[in-house]
């Protein structure tokens, strides 16, 4: 197979926040948005169904995420953000249903996925494409919580599951359980409950966000299946300071656990200073492709590594290197790969056979 799997995509907030509705080409979209007040903040989409099609984008971890006030300048403040983790869960249930609603009324576009059977029916559908020919056919979502302050008590676990949620990454800023990105801090108390019960569940637990103290807690106990859905290499970011990036010691930390990590193909996680020393323009997707590199370099292999593009959470066209016009240019990445000498086969795995492989073990009958 000829397709890709993105790990990291913040669907239902750009749907909630903005209004966005992904069944339409991200062209239009920008069309519809040239006006909207929130485009002083936001950058153009990057998404839409024909892109995804054009890109071969057979499956996405599509996202629950919503942000606390405290972290969003007054001025920049939309729907999805929260002041108490009783509103964040209300927001996080808003936009799962958001999903259940896109899969229920355009099924030919979109489709939850949350057993193997549903999995399997829907990979048939993208077997044996003509290489000639666009596909048209639906793009599969796999629920991941990003930031797990929406989860008021343990008891609702077995009810996310059954909604649709197979990942969850405890952190996105920190929370009652964890440290996180730019507030660090340790896995708590509630947060060692919280991945115990995650690890009884079967929940993929994602590390991304989480701050490197914490992210080496939950690595070392987690007993369940283990990834970074959206991070790059910080030592690859020259002048890098920060705790959003993973170091070498977490690196090493999901290696050794048989974690993938997805990486994101987004200038501030490339490159720092690329705003001022050039824009769009001076960054290249060469750089995403070193950092895929570097951790295939470390691991011995290319099992460890896939994509997540993160594309539209936060950034959009005027942040993502000078080869992107759209998501549709997400093939591109593998010129590089190839130049750097990865086979056919290594690069499937890349693109998607990783990550796949991973949810196909994790799913329920
Ligand atoms: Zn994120």
């Amino acid at each position: 197979m000829n397709i890709f799997l993105d790990a990291h995509q913040d669907l239902a907030y750009n749907m909630l926040a903005l209004g966005r509705d992904y069944r339409r080409s991200a062209f239009e979209t920008r069309q519809r948005e040239i006006d909207k007040p929130f485009m002083a903040w936001t950058d153009d989409a990057l998404i839409g169904w024909p892109e995804y099609m054009q890109a071969r984008v057979a499956l996405v971890f599509s996202t629950l995420f919503a942000a606390p006030a405290r972290s969003i300048a007054p001025e920049m403040r939309d729907s999805q953000i929260y002041d108490t983790p009783q509103e964040a869960h209300q927001l996080y249930k808003q936009q799962l249903m958001a999903y259940h609603r896109l899969s229920d009324e355009s099924p030919d576009q979109f489709r939850l996925i949350r057993t193997q059977t549903e999995l399997t029916q829907h990979l048939e559908k993208w077997a044996n494409l003509d290489p000639s020919q666009t596909p048209q056919l639906p793009v599969g979502l796999i629920g991941l919580m990003e930031g797990a302050e929406g989860i008021l008590s343990l008891d609702e676990l077995p009810e996310w599951w059954e909604l649709g949620i197979r990942i969850i990454g405890p952190a996105w800023r920190s929370n009652r359980y964890t440290g996180g990105s730019q507030e660090p801090g340790p896995l708590t108390q509630d947060g060692k409950a919280l991945v115990d019960a995650m690890a009884e569940h079967g929940f993929v637990l994602d590390i991304s966000h989480m701050d490197e103290e914490a992210a080496l807690q939950a690595i070392d106990r987690y007993e369940g299946t283990i990834i970074a859905s959206h991070a790059n290499l910080a030592h690859l970011v020259e002048g890098y300071q920060g705790n959003r990036l993973l170091s070498m010691q977490q690196l090493d930390a999901l290696l050794e656990r048989d974690a993938i990590i997805g990486v994101v193909p987004c200038n501030n996680f490339l490159r720092r200073g690329w705003k001022e020393t050039g824009g769009k323009a001076s960054v290249s997707l060469r750089l995403a492709a070193e950092q895929i590199d570097a951790i295939c370099q470390r691991a011995g292999n290319s099992k460890h590594v896939g994509l997540g593009t993160d594309f539209d959470g936060g950034i959009g066209l005027q942040s993502v290197p000078a080869e992107i016009d759209t998501i549709a240019d997400l093939p591109k990445i593998n010129t590089f790969l190839e130049e750097m000498g990865y086979t056919a086969s290594q690069i499937e795995d890349i693109n998607y056979r990783n990550f796949l492989n991973m949810i196909q073990s994790v799913l329920p009958a």
